[in-house]
């Protein structure tokens, strides 16, 4: 880094986007998993990702949380290039993965502790945060438990909590609402929900299922075979499929004659 070179001095003002992935190239060896993609998370907005299996959602999210160096093209977080400025990036990242493994020797509290370590949230801090999310995400009464014991929505809601102690002003998921029953990945949409509009967060995740990126995604990002075909709100998708008003899956359907994302994808991409 050159002597005057700060991560922080290229964050853009307020309002901005909280993510930005300019034309990002990432091969392995020579199988081309991303190419050239490019797409925002804007401050307050939630982002879905959406692909068919092998589409490059997995490579493009290790990308964001700087898992994965792109070959070519740049990601920057609140403006903080993630290549050049990884732990500055990481600092503003929540990571939530989908085969979430706790520590199932210890209770939730404890892991949320352990997590809050690690972040350097101070104690006062952590005392106000994790008892509002637990509430929030009906775990309260349960913390003291341990995770052994927890069902696997539970496991998750805790791994969400982890992935927010630190007030992270993105929020990156993978599949975060796989394995919770009805009721779960209502209060789950919800918490989601309310980071968004209230904190501001910004929340990209990936999802291989229509119906919830359509409740709950403000904008689309579809790749195909690690290209972006088509990005947008539901409802553009929907006008491009002259479709206003209709589900996401009756647009999909409209335009393939299935609701499988692949041939989603193609018809999207003509
Ligand atoms: P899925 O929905 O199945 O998880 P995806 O959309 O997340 O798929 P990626 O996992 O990003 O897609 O994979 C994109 C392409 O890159 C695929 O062809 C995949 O086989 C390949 N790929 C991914 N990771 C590796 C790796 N570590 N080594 C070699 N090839 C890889």
């Amino acid at each position: 880094m050159a002597a005057n070179e700060s991560p922080l001095s290229s964050i853009p003002s307020p309002g901005g986007p909280v993510l930005e992935a300019s034309h990002v190239w990432k091969s392995y060896g020579s199988v081309r998993a991303v190419a050239d993609v490019s797409f925002s998370v804007p401050a307050g907005q939630i982002v879905g990702l959406l692909g068919p299996n092998g589409a490059g959602k997995s490579t493009t999210m290790k990308a964001v949380l700087g898992l994965v160096r792109p070959d070519a093209g740049s990601i920057r977080v609140l403006g903080i290039d993630v290549s050049q400025f990884p732990v500055e990036a990481k600092r503003r990242i929540g990571y939530v993965p989908e085969a979430t493994s706790l520590y199932e020797f210890l209770t939730g509290a404890e892991y949320l502790d352990f997590v809050s370590d690690l972040y350097g949230l101070d104690p006062a801090a952590r005392r106000q945060r994790i008892p509002q999310f637990l509430a929030g995400l009906e775990l309260a009464g349960h913390e003291n438990a341990l995770i052994s014991g927890y069902s696997q929505g539970m496991k998750q809601k805790v791994a969400l909590i982890a992935g927010l102690v630190h007030h992270p002003r993105l929020l990156v998921l993978d599949e975060p609402l796989n394995g919770l029953d009805p009721r779960s990945a209502r209060v789950v949409k919800e918490v989601l929900r309310n980071l968004a509009r209230h904190d501001g967060v910004g929340i990209l995740f990936s999802t291989h299922v229509l119906e919830i990126a359509q409740a709950i995604c403000d904008q689309l990002v579809i790749l195909r075979q690690g290209t972006v075909v088509a990005t947008g709100t539901v409802a553009d998708l929907q006008r491009r499929a002259g479709l206003a008003g209709s589900g996401l899956e009756d647009v999909f359907l409209s335009l393939t004659g299935t609701g499988d994302l692949s041939d989603v994808v193609s018809a999207l991409s003509r």
